[in-house]
């Protein structure tokens, strides 16, 4: 079960998309931004089959 999240990017500013796996549950975890390569900070929960309290940051390198 997956879902493409839109969300604007707080290191770059640019609108990306960004595939969540939800079988998992709610998760927390860094990934690079596609469009400026920065770690991101991602954090979100899953509810009736959907992310849910999506929250973005830029992570401490
Ligand atoms: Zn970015």
């Amino acid at each position: 079960m997956e879902e493409w999240y839109s969300f604007t990017c707080p290191c770059c500013w640019q609108d990306v998309s960004m595939l969540l796996d939800l079988s998992a549950g709610g998760q927390a975890y860094v990934q690079d931004c596609e469009a400026c390569c920065n770690p991101l900070d991602i954090s979100f929960e899953v509810e009736n089959g959907h992310a849910t309290n999506f929250t973005v940051s830029a992570a401490q390198e």
